[in-house]
């Protein structure tokens, strides 16, 4: 790697080969860092690499942030190969839609292990080596069925909800040493996630009750994300930003 690369910040953004995530990563390479993408989808991961194709850049890393050993040893990769890590973006997340009477054990722990134990163990990996270079900045990526509950989310809602509360204990401890931890909650925003579990009937929910009267872009998340982890929200740790278009302030 040349002096000129060892100079750059780093960003690790989880669930980075696609969707927010691709957005969140393309906004730190336009801002003059080095990304590396962990995430269990290999094939997109492949295609995603290969689209930036920004030569000494961009790691791209298969891990599954559920997993402890991979998220150490994709921390471990990160660190031995870039340096440092600046900024974590806890962005993987899954989806499942169900009324509660459907939704089965495997459905709940998949949503939780993913949402909620993928930014606890990302965040308690990285940590350490961001304090090697005095701190840094963690954003989890939360949502909008986290601040309220709605039908069919019982999983995911209970998950993003989690993620918030943890953002604020991570923020309460790390705050303390130098990593500040904040929380973006989404409305809907047009990923294969969204055409996944929002039916024809949640979209027209979403159309009646964002005072925008839109789903947000990819990025449109990205900036606010970029945002907080930048020096510019040097002084904002333990909140969550919802970018929303105005639905959760409608009520
Ligand atoms: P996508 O499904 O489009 O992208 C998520 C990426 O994360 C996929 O590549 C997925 O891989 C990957 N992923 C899933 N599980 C894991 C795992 N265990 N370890 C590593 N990577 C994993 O989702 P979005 O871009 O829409 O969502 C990104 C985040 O934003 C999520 O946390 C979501 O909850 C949140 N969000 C999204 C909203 C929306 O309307 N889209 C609204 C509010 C919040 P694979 O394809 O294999 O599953």
């Amino acid at each position: 790697m040349t002096t000129d690369l060892i100079q750059l910040p780093v960003a690790v953004v989880t669930g980075g080969a696609r969707g927010i995530g691709l957005a969140i990563a393309r906004w730190f390479l336009a801002h003059g860092h080095r990304v590396a993408l962990l995430d269990i989808d290999q094939e997109t991961l492949r295609r995603t690499d290969a689209a930036l194709a920004d030569a000494g850049r961009v790691l791209s890393i298969h891990c599954d942030v559920s997993q402890p050993d991979q998220v150490d040893a994709a921390v471990n990769q990160v660190a031995g190969h870039f340096g440092r890590i600046d900024a974590l973006v806890n962005n993987a997340g899954v989806a499942v839609f169900k009324p509660i009477a459907q939704v089965s054990f495997e459905d709940w722990r998949h949503v939780m292990s993913t949402n909620l134990d993928g930014a606890f163990l990302c965040t308690q990996a990285c940590a350490p080596v961001m304090l090697r270079t005095g701190g840094g900045a963690v954003v989890n990526i939360a949502s909008i069925s986290g601040l309220r509950a709605s039908t069919l989310r019982v999983a995911y809602g209970t998950s993003k909800g989690a993620l918030i509360h943890l953002t604020k204990q991570q923020a309460v401890e790390l705050g303390n040493v130098g990593i500040r931890v904040n929380c973006v909650a989404p409305g809907p925003v047009d990923t294969e996630m969204a055409k996944l579990v929002h039916s024809v009937a949640i979209r027209s929910d979403y159309y009646d009750a964002i005072p925008l009267n839109r789903y947000g872009t990819t990025e449109e998340i990205a900036e606010v994300v970029g945002f907080l982890c930048s020096p510019a929200a040097g002084y904002v740790n333990g909140q969550v930003l919802a970018a929303d278009g105005g639905f959760d302030a409608a009520g």
